[in-house]
């Protein structure tokens, strides 16, 4: 037994077996509002092999590393359901810009300039830095040279879903869209039964990749039994052009080409008629919710409390550094709420348990993981993380809930693990060296300014 986390986590690296957790304070999430205390989680071989009072779980596994976590509180790992790791490096440029002016004269130009494989491991590299240390365990990416991103993500033992791109524009990672398409099946191939990597079909947006495209990516998504993660209905501007183009808005368009199904995962959904949030919860497609790049590129909002209240997964994701400019995922789950709150002029409306929930659980229901994590429950792989209480902003602690919502707690969280591996130990990245991601980040500030 040890009381000193950085040791105790550091051997719990090396050996990788059996590791009981013991700390103040455990949010298992499900069931959604349970707060447990007196409790310890057990893990073996990265998996949760029981959850119980701390003599009960000692007692029952007496060979094992204790870390006792005195101070925290102890709960499933955050999952970031909608992303573009690598652009990472792109934050802060083309700020104050409209959706299409800041993808047409800032994003596109600086990536047809400069982005290839080492911008893509050097940003990837610096965005799972930062979410790990804010406490997210799970990332979904879409962008250029997936194989490179995914493993520079598994050698840092963070879990990490692929949604391979799939766009027109010929750049420095394909020629266009069949290039696209071969080697993100290849990837598929190449992940299908990986630990910690999941593939699935990117479509960039129904606007950039053409009908006879996306059905193509219907009909394989259903043959290869994967995922499609799209952006659908971002803008109001993009729905309109829809009308204008197709006689429809894109989700009309989707279903006639077959991807409207529980294989969808649809991000943004900033516009929708209560009909097509009937369809969609009827269809099973799985929404992903971007409240500060939605809020920043003054895309719209998405009406999380009708979808939810339809039965529709929700997930969190905070969309590309480049216009959120953060990858805190407690600082989005507080935002969400703000958001819904303030629109709604109500209150009640996204209560802290449910962005607890929405940031953990329910990102893993929208990636389709959550047979695996979101919560602290036996069989689940142990995608943990600790958040110190004893800090001022963490005291005194009336509502867990609303502490780790509103009051900051991303700043605060001390450990995190992926599979029982320690990724992150108060301040130090043991899976990754951070001197080199940092000097490699800043080497690209003179690069793309
Ligand atoms: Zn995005």
């Amino acid at each position: 037994m040890s009381d000193s986390p950085s040791e105790s986590t550091s051997r719990a690296v090396s050996q990788g077996v059996e590791l009981v957790l013991s700390p103040r304070c455990l949010l298992p999430v499900a069931p959604v509002n349970e707060v447990l205390e007196g409790f310890s989680v057990a893990l073996t071989n990265g998996r949760i092999v029981a959850v119980g009072p701390h003599a009960e779980v000692a007692a029952n596994h007496p060979r094992a590393d204790r870390i006792v976590l005195d101070r925290h509180l102890l709960m499933p790992g955050l999952v970031n359901a909608h992303g573009h790791l690598a652009m990472a490096l792109l934050r802060g440029l083309g700020e104050s810009q409209s959706l299409e002016t800041w993808l047409a004269e800032t994003i596109w130009p600086l990536e047809a300039r400069w982005m290839d494989a080492g911008f893509v491991a050097d940003g990837t590299r610096l965005a799972v830095a930062e979410m790990v240390a804010s406490g997210t365990t799970t990332a979904s990416d879409m962008y250029y040279f997936p194989e490179t991103a995914a493993l520079v993500c598994r050698e840092a033992g963070f879990r990490f879903q692929a949604a391979f791109p799939l766009i027109g524009n010929p750049n420095a990672y394909s020629s266009g869209f069949d290039d696209c398409l071969t080697k993100g099946l290849a990837l598929l191939d190449r992940f299908r039964d990986d630990d910690l990597v999941t593939t699935c079909f990117g479509p960039h947006a129904p606007y950039t990749v053409e009908d006879a495209q996306l059905a193509k990516v219907a009909m394989l998504a259903d043959e290869v039994d994967a995922d499609v993660h799209i952006h659908l209905h971002e803008t109001q501007a993009e729905v309109d052009d829809a009308r204008r183009t197709h006689g429809g808005t894109w989700i009309k368009v989707l279903e006639t080409l077959g991807l409207l199904t529980e294989k969808l995962q649809a991000v943004h959904m900033t516009v929708l008629t209560d009909a097509e949030i009937e369809l969609v919860a009827e269809r099973g497609v799985r929404v992903i919710h971007c409240p500060h790049s939605n809020m920043k590129l003054g895309s719209g909002v998405c009406p999380v409390t009708k979808l939810l209240d339809a039965g529709v997964a929700v997930g969190l994701g905070t969309d590309g550094a480049a216009s959120n400019n953060g990858l805190d995922l407690f600082a989005e789950a507080r935002l969400a709420s703000l958001l819904a709150k303030s629109t709604a002029a109500d209150p009640t409306r996204l209560p802290a348990p449910d962005m607890v929930e929405m940031a953990t659980l329910g990102g893993a229901r929208a990636l389709g993981l959550s047979d695996r994590i979101g919560s602290i429950e036996v069989g689940k792989c142990a995608d943990l993380v600790a958040v110190d209480l004893d800090h001022p902003s963490m005291q005194p602690l009336h509502d867990p809930h609303a502490q780790l919502v509103h009051a900051g707690a991303g700043g605060r969280v001390t450990h995190t693990f992926v599979n029982g591996r320690c990724v992150y130990d108060n301040g130090a990245w043991p899976t990754l060296d951070i001197d080199e991601t940092l000097s490699r980040a800043a080497s690209w500030r003179a690069r793309l300014a």
